[in-house]
């Protein structure tokens, strides 16, 4: 069964049965072997369909697991030339959303750079859901396939909460196409490769590549994601871990609203028959999100908001067969899945340090919720500006100097402090268990749209976010404001007394 390895400086999933481990960013990459998903011992024969999709009965669920489809896109990368043995001035390491971000905006001020990624070209594999207002603030509309008008949000089998914001799905395959063509006629050079580690000198480092090849560049982005190849931490790695396994399937039908996604469904009554499952689910709680295309095709998703150790995928899974079966939703095949292991809060890297981070690698995950890609893309520009900035033409800041800089640029002191906040409120969700977690999203939702859009989308800092706080406090039930101050009290001192240490 799958476990969850925590070390100092890495995370790994490692799927024990198989013996064989790999990185947590490669997760949803790797081919799953059906037997991982088999319930009890009883096996069932799939069929495979037409478009590769494998059928079953609903009952079969989890032996739907699809063909891994690695899609590449048609583009014909410009590669770094390893004759001239130029110091590039910016080498980028990961291609995902962040890594591509920076390098596109960097090149486009005419500086060199490098883009290293073992599958440069690969389709990003993970099912990214933003606010539209996110998007349409960085005027990418283009890159969202779908739109929902609002959101639901069911607090429990009474209690239903429209939101009124709309939601979008990320177009991965426009997205990384718009930024590879970008970077290709900004000059970007690519290098197929995984690095393996850093040497620096005074004003430049040595990228060492597993292929054998050295890589040298005035500044280091390590954009890694939660594999933090480069970028170094000095403190134990505690986070919280969301978890959540996602299928997009072609289903005979499915019970909700083509025209709202589904944000949160925190109701448990298809566990009435599983006790064993109902209490375990009422400790630690998941929740569907749904994403409906249509009437027959749609994205579901069981997840784990936050746990520490997180919830076993195993767990996750089996909870979702029975929520699926209640609903009546009956799957006839599966396109695509994930399996979602996000690390939430725990500390920052050393700041500053030599390699400068971005995305994942350098603690942008919000940690109350898990969402990021908005906020990296949005935070893309300021790594940027703040490269060309002191990197610029007169060369003024080299080294460790300039990496501090742009350190600073990315996490100021009001970043930090509304890292600070969000990590508070994953610890008390952390202690909330299915009832106190229904109580608190029922008033969270209750909350004036700018505080519960502005917390979920990290645009409220430290001042509005006390007012947030109270103003959560005033919706509260009196059992909920009974229960954050019981398990608020705790993380409160730690938050401040962070913030109190933090004070550069
Ligand atoms: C399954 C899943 C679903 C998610 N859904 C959402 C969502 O709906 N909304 C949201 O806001 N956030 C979501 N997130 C969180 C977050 O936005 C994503 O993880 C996002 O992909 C992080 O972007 P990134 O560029 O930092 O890292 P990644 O996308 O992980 O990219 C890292 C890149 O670095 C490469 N790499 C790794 N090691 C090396 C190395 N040694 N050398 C060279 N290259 C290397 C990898 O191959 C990869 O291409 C999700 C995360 C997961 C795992």
């Amino acid at each position: 069964m799958d476990t969850l390895l925590k070390t100092h400086n890495k995370l790994e999933f490692l799927p024990q049965s198989h013996g064989f481990s790999e990185k947590l960013s490669n997760l949803s990459s790797i081919k799953i072997q059906s037997q991982q998903f088999r319930f009890g011992h009883k096996k069932f024969r799939s069929k495979r369909g037409r478009n590769g999709c494998v059928k079953a009965s609903s009952n079969a669920l989890l032996e739907l697991v699809p063909e891994t489809k690695k899609e590449n896109l048609e583009f014909d990368l410009p590669m770094y030339d390893l004759s001239k043995g130029l110091v590039v001035d910016l080498a980028v390491v990961g291609g995902g959303p962040a890594g591509l971000a920076v390098a596109q905006q960097v090149s486009e001020a005419g500086l060199s750079v490098c883009s290293i990624d073992p599958s440069p070209k690969l389709i990003w594999p993970n099912n990214y859901g933003v606010w539209v207002d996110e998007f349409e603030a960085m005027d990418m509309l283009d890159c969202l396939d779908t739109t929902w008008s609002g959101a639901v949000v069911y607090v429990d089998d009474k209690t239903k909460k429209d939101l009124d914001r709309p939601y979008g799905r990320v177009n991965r395959r426009q997205l990384k196409s718009k930024m590879l063509q970008k970077c290709i006629s900004n000059g970007v050079k690519f290098h197929q490769t995984k690095v393996i580690k850093v040497i620096h000198e005074e004003s430049k480092s040595l990228l060492i590549c597993n292929d054998g090849v050295t890589i040298q560049a005035s500044v280091v982005l390590d954009a890694t994601g939660f594999s933090r190849c480069l970028v170094q931490y000095d403190k134990p790695y505690d986070p919280g871990y969301q978890v959540a396994y996602g299928i997009l399937a072609e289903v005979e039908e499915h019970p909700f609203d083509v025209d709202k996604m589904v944000f949160m469904d925190w109701r448990d009554s298809h566990l009435n028959n599983n006790l064993e499952l109902k209490e375990s689910n009422s400790k630690i709680p998941t929740f569907l999100y749904a994403m409906p295309f249509s009437s027959d095709r749609i994205f579901l998703e069981e997840t784990s908001l936050v746990a520490r150790p997180g919830v076993p995928m195993k767990d996750i899974q089996e909870r979702m067969v029975a929520r699926l079966s209640h609903l009546g939703i009956k799957v006839k095949s599966i396109e695509e899945d994930e399996r979602c292991v996000i690390p939430m809060g725990g500390p920052l890297p050393v700041l500053p340090q030599r390699v400068v981070g971005i995305g994942g690698t350098a603690g942008m995950v919000h940690p109350s919720t898990g969402y990021m890609v908005a906020r990296t893309l949005a935070a893309a520009p300021i790594v940027a500006n703040s490269i060309v900035q002191y990197l610029g033409s007169d060369r003024s800041f080299s080294g460790s100097e300039l990496s501090a800089k742009v350190w600073k640029d990315l996490w100021p002191i009001e970043r930090r402090r509304q890292r600070e906040f969000f990590c508070f409120g994953m610890d008390v969700l952390l202690k909330l268990d299915l009832p106190a977690t229904r109580r608190f999203f029922d008033a969270f939702f209750n909350l004036e749209p700018r505080y519960w859009h502005g917390f979920l989308s990290s645009r409220l800092f430290l001042p509005e976010l006390v007012l947030f706080g109270l103003s959560l406090f005033s919706h509260a039930s009196n059992p909920s404001r009974l229960e954050i101050m019981a398990k608020g009290t705790l993380p409160l001192v730690n938050m401040i007394n962070n913030l109190i240490q933090d004070r550069k």
